[in-house]
């Protein structure tokens, strides 16, 4: 890397952003706090992170000459989505140091290598197959059988690129609809369908120092609506072995992957039917901050996006407690109403006016032009009361 380990950016710096969204956005407001300078650079004409960015490059991520211009002017970079182009980031960092680095993008945006990857260290994902051609996939489905689920391996989000795969179905359609528009070397992953009990996540932090200081946010569980994020519960109703086992995964993933930012874990939770007992399956990494970490601005002494900017300005890591110091042992055990994130997707956002007046909610709205449908407009998030 560039920047030797252990050197601290300091305030008055420019951290550049590529990507516009209301990641780059909740960013671009926690540098702005600590006294740094953003830069975001995105295509978009008017991204929802320009209203609350030092500066901002409209232009394509493949335009060399303005990534050069852009190059130039930041201290060091982070991104706020991985389906962008590996080319363009791997090229900005030869010129300033970028976080994470673009080795784990690579890792994150491809299925298959995602999970060969976690598997190398000893965690469990559902069982999957590398498919590339229809013939692939027919092989594909007698190992892992039905139902099962077909992914594109790269590009997906939201739920996007995927298609269920049950007995009788039109598999030529399916094998169409999943792999039009994509490039990569392989084209599919097909997984066996797991029937978990509940979806979770959790978000790890690893500094630049010297020792790699490394924090993680509590397991929150996640609830999906058409496969978009809708509610997030902090901390997630699991018994405290699960909170445990989440963290040790964690740890083990991010200082394998050498993690310097924030990496987000999606994960399975899956009930044992004789026993009871839980287990989690990883399902999805994102080196970037998450939607199930929107939270953390309020609920944590530090968010999120302060811990981001913290980890790839090269300063020592922020407390992750929840705020007004409740240990978060008395949160596992339920003695605490959990905190709550509500997603507002499209139209949800005309609610504004009811929320503002809700003295336990925080309202976020991303300033985002167009409310359409299952677009991500904004976001609540509620406190417990003061009881
Ligand atoms: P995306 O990149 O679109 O977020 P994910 O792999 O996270 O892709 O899949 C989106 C959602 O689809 C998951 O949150 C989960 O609800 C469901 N899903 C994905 N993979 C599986 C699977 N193997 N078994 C059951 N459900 C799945
Ligand atoms: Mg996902």
């Amino acid at each position: 890397s560039i920047r030797s380990s252990g050197l601290v950016l300091p305030p008055g710096s420019t951290i550049g952003i590529l990507g516009g969204g209301q990641l780059a956005r909740m960013t671009a407001i926690a540098a702005a706090q600590l006294g740094y300078k953003t830069h975001v650079y995105c295509p978009e004409p008017e991204p929802s992170a320009g209203h609350v960015s030092t500066h901002v490059t409209r232009s394509a991520y493949n335009s060399y000459a303005d990534l050069d211009r852009f190059a130039q002017k930041v201290d060091v970079i982070t991104y706020e989505f991985e389906n962008i182009m590996c080319e363009p980031v791997e090229y900005l960092s030869r010129k300033v140091a970028v976080f994470p680095d673009p080795k784990i993008l690579k890792t994150c945006q491809d299925r298959v290598l995602e999970k060969t990857f976690v598997q190398s260290c000893g965690i469990p994902t559902a069982r999957f197959e590398p498919v590339d051609s229809l013939d692939m996939l027919r092989g594909a489905i007698k190992k892992l059988g039905y139902p099962s689920i077909l992914k594109s391996n790269t590009m997906g989000y939201d739920g996007k690129g995927q298609v269920k795969i049950v007995e009788g179905m039109d598999l030529e359609q399916a094998w169409k609809t999943v792999t039009q528009n994509i490039t990569s070397s392989i084209k599919a992953i097909l997984e066996e369908y797991i029937e978990f009990e509940s979806e979770g996540s959790v978000i790890v932090a690893r500094g630049l120092d010297t020792n790699c200081e490394q924090v993680t946010y509590p397991l929150v569980q996640n609830k999906h609506k058409n496969h978009i994020l809708r509610q997030t519960i902090a901390p997630s109703p699991l018994p405290d072995y699960i909170h445990q086992e989440a963290k040790e995964i964690s740890k083990k993933i991010s200082k394998s992957i050498h993690l310097v930012g924030i990496l987000a874990i999606e994960l399975f939770i899956v009930k044992d039917k004789q026993s009871g007992n839980y287990r989690l399956l990883v399902n999805e990494l994102a080196p970037r901050p998450h939607n199930s970490g929107h939270w953390t601005i309020e609920g944590c002494a530090t968010s999120q996006f302060e811990q981001l900017v913290r980890c790839i300005c090269g300063l020592s890591l922020g407390c992750v407690d929840f705020m007004k110091r409740v240990p978060e042992q008395e949160y596992i055990s339920q003695k605490l109403q959990p905190i709550i994130m509500n997603n507002l997707l499209g139209q949800d956002v005309d609610q504004w006016e009811k929320q503002i007046h809700n003295k336990s909610s925080h309202l976020h709205i991303y300033a985002k032009g167009d409310a359409k449908e299952g677009r991500k407009m904004g976001h609540v998030t509620i406190l417990p009361g003061s009881n």
